[in-house]
This record gives C-alpha cells, sequence and structure tokens, in this order.
C-alpha cells in the first residue's frame, strides 16, 4: 500500500499478518491502520477484528510505541459500515452478545486512552461501530465525498449504540445535538456531520492522511467542557421534554427510541465506565426482541435487494431517458434520475402542463438542497439535464422512456404506440402504471418484448422500492436491463408477476377502500386514521387518499374493482372526486391544506351515506383495515404475484410503508397466528359481509397450524 505509508527504513515494521487490518509505520513514526476486510467489498467488526484490533493495540502500546495513530480503510466507498450483523443476532440468538458487547467496549476504551494523538481519516460509509470506533480517536477527517456517510443507525434496527456511541457522541457534541443523531438514526453528508461537529475538518480523499498527520503533530485536542448541558439537572428537563414527543412519534412500538432516549440522558452525568455500562445493559435487553429482529429482517431484504434475486447476467446499462407525462409522477422520476446523472427528455401535451412539471422539479431539487442532499451546483446540473419538450420529436437517443401519462388504457396503448414509430427499437419501454396490465397495454406493438412496467411510488425521492412488472411477453434481457436500471438509480428493486394492482397497490387499495367505506358509514376521518397510525402505518389511510389523489386513487380502484368483485369502491370517494375534493394536489380532500385544520364533519356529511359505523371503537376500524390487507396479502403469496413471503413484506414496508417493527404483513400474520386470523376473519365475514372472509391459504394454514416463515423460532 504505496499511497499510504511507505515503510523508508530497512528497520521499518514489516508487514503483518492480520487478515482484516494491515498496520504500516513510516519514518514520521506514524501508525497506519488500514481496515481492509478479506474477500468483502465492506469492512466490518466482529469478534476477529475487534480482537486483530485489539492486537495492534498491544503493539502500538508497547514501548518504543508510535508518535500517533491513523485509522484509515482500503475499500473504494467504505469506511467501516458498522457491527456484522448477521454476528451480532446469531450472538444474540445464542445468547451470547454480552461478550461481544464488551469486547468491542474494551477494545474501543483502550484506543480512547492510548496517550498518544489518534485520527479516524474517514472515506465512505462510516456507520454504527465505524463511528463508535472514530467516536473512541482523539480527532475525526472525512472526505466531502458522495460516499462518506456518517451516523449511528442502530435505533433503525430496533438497537443503540452500544460500543460507545451513546457515552461518547453526548460527550464530544453535547447531549441535544447527540440525541438527535441517535434518535433519529440518520446518516449524515460530511458537510451536515461537520456542522454538528460529528467529525472536526473535511479534506478530498487523496489529502485525507496529510490531514490526518497535521492533526497528530498538533497533539492531543483541547474539547471544549459540556458542562452546561451535559449535567444532570438539564438532562433530567431535556428527557422530560422530548419523552411526549417521542411517544407521540413511535406510539410505543419503537422500544429502541426510548431507551436510547433514557441511556444517553442518564448516562452523561456518570463516569464514562458507568455510561457504558448502562449502553452495553440497555442494548442487550433490546437486541434480539421481536421488534430488533423485524427491523434488521428488513435489512437484510435491502441488501438482497441491492444485489441479488435475479440471475447473475448483469443486463445492460442504460444512460438516456425520456419520460411522457409530466404530472405529479412523471416530473418526480424525472428529478429522481437526473439527479443522479441521467439527461431526461420530459414530454407533456401542452407548455402549461410541462411548464408545471419543471417548477415541480426545480421545488424538489430546491428542497433537496435545503436538507443537504445535493449542493446548489448539483441541484442547477441536475435540473439542466432536463429537455422539456411539447411536441412529439423522434426520441432517437433514448434507452429507456418511462411513460407516467393518465391511468387509462385507451391513453396508454395510444402512447405506446407511438413509441414504437419515434422510438429506437432498441429502447426499453416502460410504463409507471399503478394497475393497468402490462401485457395488454404491450399487446398493440410489433415488439411486446421490450414492454415492462417500471412502478415507481410516491413521493419518488422518499420510496425506495420500484415494482419491476413483467408482461407475458416482456423479454427476459429486459427484465435483467431493467433491474440494472434500478439499482443503477439507487432505488430497491422487486420482480412482480403482471396481475391487477401488481402486489403494493393489490393490497393497499382493498385497505384504501375499506378505509372510505368506513367514512362513508359515518366513521370520523380522525378515528380512521388515528386508528392506523396506532398500528404503525406512517400515515393514516384517508390522508393517504388525499396524498395519491382521489381522481388516481379511485382509477386505481376501479381497475381493481373490475377484476375481483370483493372490492367495491364507495360512492363517497366518486362523490367526493367529483365535488372536487381531490386531495392535496388541489388542496381539499378529507383535510384542508389550505387551512391545516380538519375539515369537520359538516362539509364532509353530504359524502357519507349512513351512521353505521359512527360508534365502531378504534380497535374495532383497525381490525378491519388489517384484516383486508393480510388477506389480499396472502392471495398475493397463494397466486404467486410474487416469488416468496420476504417479497410481500419487503414490498409492503418499502412501498407502503406498512409497519416496520411489525416486520410486514405475512411475518405480522404469523405474530398473531393463522388460527386468529382465520377465527377473526369468520366472524366479520360470517355476520354478513363476505370481503372478510379468509382466503383458502390461510386456512389450510390455520388447519395445519403452519407458519409463513417455518424455519424461525
Ligand atoms: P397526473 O395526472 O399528475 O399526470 C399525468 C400527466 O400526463 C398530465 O400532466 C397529463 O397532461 C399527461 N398526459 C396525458 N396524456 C398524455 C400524452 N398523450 N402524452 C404526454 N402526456 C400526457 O398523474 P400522476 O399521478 O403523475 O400519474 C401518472 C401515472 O403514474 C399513472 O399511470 C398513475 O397510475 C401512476 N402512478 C401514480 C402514483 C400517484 O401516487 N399519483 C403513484 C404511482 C404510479
Amino acid at each position: 500500500m504505496n499511497t499510504i505509508l511507505e515503510p523508508t527504513s530497512p528497520k521499518a515494521e514489516a508487514q503483518n499478518t492480520s487478515q482484516n487490518i494491515r498496520r504500516e509505520m513510516g519514518a514520521d513514526r506514524i501508525c497506519v491502520l488500514t481496515f481492509d476486510r478479506a474477500n468483502s467489498s465492506a469492512n466490518l467488526f466482529d469478534e476477529q477484528t475487534l480482537h486483530e484490533l485489539d492486537r495492534h493495540l498491544d503493539w502500538i502500546a508497547a514501548p518504543p510505541g508510535p508518535a500517533g495513530v491513523i485509522l484509515y480503510s482500503a475499500k473504494p466507498s467504505i469506511f467501516i459500515a458498522g457491527a456484522d450483523l448477521h454476528a451480532l443476532m446469531d450472538a444474540a440468538k445464542r445468547g451470547g452478545l454480552r461478550p461481544v458487547i464488551e469486547l468491542g467496549q474494551r477494545v474501543f476504551s483502550r484506543l480512547a486512552s492510548l496517550p498518544i494523538p489518534t485520527v479516524a481519516a474517514i472515506h465512505g460509509a462510516c456507520a454504527g461501530g465505524g463511528y463508535e470506533v472514530s467516536l473512541a480517536c482523539d480527532y475525526r477527517v472525512a472526505s466531502p465525498d458522495e460516499a462518506t456517510r456518517i451516523g449511528l443507525p442502530e435505533t433503525q434496527l430496533g438497537i443503540l449504540p452500544g460500543w460507545g456511541g451513546c457515552s461518547r457522541l453526548p460527550r464530544l457534541i453535547g447531549l441535544p445535538a447527540a440525541l438527535k443523531v441517535i434518535l433519529k438514526g440518520s446518516l449524515f453528508s460530511p458537510r451536515q456531520a461537520l456542522k454538528y461537529g460529528m467529525i472536526d475538518a473535511l479534506a478530498p480523499r487523496e489529502r485525507l492522511l496529510d490531514l490526518a498527520k497535521r492533526k497528530i503533530a498538533g497533539g492531543k485536542p483541547h474539547r471544549p467542557s459540556r458542562r452546561l448541558t451535559n449535567n444532570r439537572a438539564v438532562a433530567r428537563a431535556i428527557a422530560t421534554g422530548l419523552r411526549p414527543l417521542l411517544s407521540r412519534k413511535t406510539r410505543g412500538h419503537y422500544p429502541a427510541q426510548t431507551m436510547a432516549l433514557e441511556t444517553v440522558s442518564q448516562g452523561v452525568s456518570l463516569p464514562l465506565d458507568g455510561a457504558l455500562a448502562l449502553e452495553r445493559e440497555a442494548i442487550l435487553k433490546l437486541a434480539g426482541s421481536e421488534v430488533c429482529r423485524n427491523l434488521v429482517g428488513l435489512f437484510f431484504l435491502q441488501e438482497r435487494a441491492r444485489k441479488s434475486g435475479v440471475s447473475d447476467s448483469p443486463g445492460r446499462v442504460l444512460s438516456d431517458a425520456a419520460v411522457i407525462g409530466a404530472g405529479v409522477m412523471g416530473s418526480a422520476i424525472t428529478q429522481w434520475l437526473t439527479s443522479r446523472g441521467m439527461p431526461v427528455l420530459l414530454r407533456d401535451i401542452d407548455a402549461e402542463r410541462v411548464g408545471h412539471g419543471m417548477a415541480n422539479i426545480a421545488r424538489l431539487y430546491e428542497a433537496g438542497t435545503r436538507r443537504h442532499k445535493f449542493t446548489s451546483l448539483q441541484a442547477r446540473n441536475g435540473l439542466d439535464r432536463v429537455s422539456p419538450i411539447i411536441e412529439e420529436a423522434p426520441l432517437r437517443r433514448a434507452d429507456l422512456v418511462i411513460e407516467a401519462a393518465v391511468e387509462k388504457m385507451a391513453v396508454k396503448k395510444e402512447i405506446f404506440a407511438r413509441l414504437e414509430a419515434v422510438c429506437d427499437p432498441r429502447a426499453i419501454l416502460a410504463t409507471n402504471t399503478s394497475a393497468l396490465s402490462i401485457s395488454e397495454i404491450a399487446s398493440g406493438l410489433a415488439d411486446p418484448g421490450r414492454v415492462i412496467g417500471l412502478h415507481f411510488f410516491n413521493p419518488v425521492h422518499r420510496m425506495k422500492l420500484v415494482e419491476v412488472v413483467a408482461g407475458e411477453r416482456t423479454d427476459p434481457a429486459v427484465i435483467q436491463t431493467a433491474v440494472r436500471f434500478v439499482r443503477q438509480v439507487g432505488k430497491l428493486p422487486v420482480i412482480v408477476r403482471d396481475s391487477p394492482g401488481f402486489l403494493v397497490n393489490r393490497i393497499l387499495i382493498p385497505y384504501l377502500v375499506e378505509a372510505g367505506n368506513l367514512f362513508e358509514s359515518g366513521a370520523r376521518v380522525k378515528d380512521v386514521d388515528e386508528a392506523m397510525l396506532d398500528f404503525g402505518m406512517p400515515m393514516g389511510p384517508l390522508r393517504l387518499l388525499d396524498e395519491v389523489g382521489l381522481d388516481v386513487a379511485t382509477d386505481v380502484a376501479e381497475t381493481l374493482s373490475s377484476k375481483f368483485s370483493r372490492i367495491r369502491v364507495p360512492a363517497a370517494l366518486e362523490k367526493m372526486r367529483d365535488a372536487g375534493f381531490l386531495g392535496r394536489k388541489n388542496g381539499l380532500g378529507f383535510y384542508d391544506y389550505k387551512t391545516r385544520v380538519n375539515i369537520g364533519n359538516a362539509r364532509l356529511s353530504p359524502f357519507r351515506k349512513n351512521a353505521l359505523a359512527r360508534d365502531l371503537s378504534r380497535e374495532e376500524l383497525q381490525k378491519r383495515m388489517v384484516f383486508l390487507m393480510i388477506n389480499e396479502a396472502v392471495r398475493c403469496l397463494e397466486e404467486k404475484v410474487v416469488a416468496a413471503p420476504e417479497d410481500v413484506d419487503f414490498g409492503m414496508v418499502m412501498g407502503s410503508g406498512f409497519a416496520p417493527f411489525r416486520g410486514g404483513p405475512l411475518r405480522y400474520a404469523d405474530s398473531v397466528g393463522a388460527v386468529q386470523l382465520v377465527a377473526g376473519m369468520d366472524a366479520l365475514g360470517v355476520a354478513g359481509d363476505p370481503k372478510f372472509l379468509p382466503c383458502e391459504l390461510l386456512r389450510t394454514m390455520a388447519g395445519r397450524g403452519s407458519k409463513f416463515y417455518e424455519n424461525e423460532s
């Protein structure tokens, strides 16, 4: 590794034999520990790596010892991505987690107590244990690179930072900022991390080691005391203020957040050893809980979607796109693709609509810049990659066209017929339809093999999932290329069979329709939405209808209703749409977005039919809506809309925000039990509402006492 430090004297230390961390020391007597996990693109902490680091610390601590230590990584886009979660979960399952947590704390504390200056030189992902080892250093310097992301995401996985993060971060940046970082569990851009004080300085990757050496030359740091915020009285006041906010946000479903608040705020006024003991006991309590297992399981499913799921053949790279339709979705997809470096031709039927689309794209870039997702220059470059057009121009350069026009089969068929005439014959023709048949859209084309569904979710910049929908005649190579494209633009693909509503809308629509039914039958808007917020959904169903738009939602619901007689779109939704209650897009729906207050019963009462559901408890409302989602999720598996229960759960959490701590509808079904579900559904179904009757697969499973995830305890 000449690029790091060249041993310059014959006495310079020879390469050591460790597998994951290389040690080198040059004439300046600065020791560089380079993390480079064998046979892996990522650096992770497992027991072996912790022991290796410990042995390096033996060498460093022995006289004469180096003048300073730098932690560095040889990987192109990862510093240290955190703990090896597979190993951690295995240890938790075996009841052997305590020694691993103790080992990490002991080794990092040894690093922290070295008498010489230490620096973490961070380029690439620096998350969880990776940032905790950096916190045990005297300084942290980082590259301002896109790949560099820094933070403590443990609470997102149902645990908390247990290798010193809960104790050292508040001592470095003060309790209020540390709580923000730990409770949110986000990874920050280098500039944000600098602003919070999580790192000390930035330098381009090539100059990171020079900067680290300059820090070492300056000796140990003198940090400001944090006595003003990190004392017992202030910590208690901060915790008292945050507790109700947190419980409103988590509704008691995410114990890691609550425990992190208590651990961090109590730990700041204890001696460091006492604080470390607190965080150790807290993580041991959390790890291995059902919530933690579900959240970590979802993390693994995301990793799987990033890497595998289709055969190893990579598919061709798409580099030029056209988007047809500059509405809510077309403009948002255009913004996303251009932010990822793709030039996009954006077309709509007239200048006004294209103008609206461009304004929306500019708004999304502005919001992203405010949230530090892009610099102003990146936003300007992104916007420059959009070419708006209104006439039907030849689209010969595009190797991918995404149609996002209105949800009407006739319109889509006409657009595809024209696309075939004006596009390069090798271009992939994709549709963002929510529920229409891909095979039917493709049916009039000379080459239906090039047509595929690429179903992005709203809001595009936040929802990671894209359903890749293969029609009956879609060419397998087109599927490969589409999957590759989805990953290339930073989204997560799930391959779905071409059937009405695909996966997510198929499950979501019966639920939204039921919310509409309950509203029509007198249930209060607030009760319907609160019932599902209590269940753990990120947004109530009636508010979601407003977000999607009542016009779009009723179109999709009608498509599904024409295929499945059990789904009957309530007249209330159509009446609201016809009366101009379209939802957020025009400021009025179940909620009033102009005054930001609930609309109140009087204005909505013309859309109601009766008062049968008015007195249902929130539990009753919740049960009805949840049963319909579970039943439909099981049907998707029964009909092989996707290949496995994991796909159903992954799709629903990533595509609809289905209560992540429950792990997805099928994991939730396992936790309740098929017998109980069937009994509950039968009770409603037999009482007169057959749409609740459980599907065959669920009945069979109840009969056999089986589960969707059989091999797990
Ligand atoms: P929208 O009404 O906001 O936009 C549709 C746009 O298509 C309009 O600007 C319209 O002028 C344009 N258009 C109509 N005919 C056209 C043509 N022949 N050529 C070019 N442009 C044409 O609708 P939207 O919400 O963006 O939905 C677009 C598609 O995406 C639909 O198929 C919808 O089902 C799907 N979708 C919507 C959502 C959502 O939440 N809104 C989510 C996922 C998928």
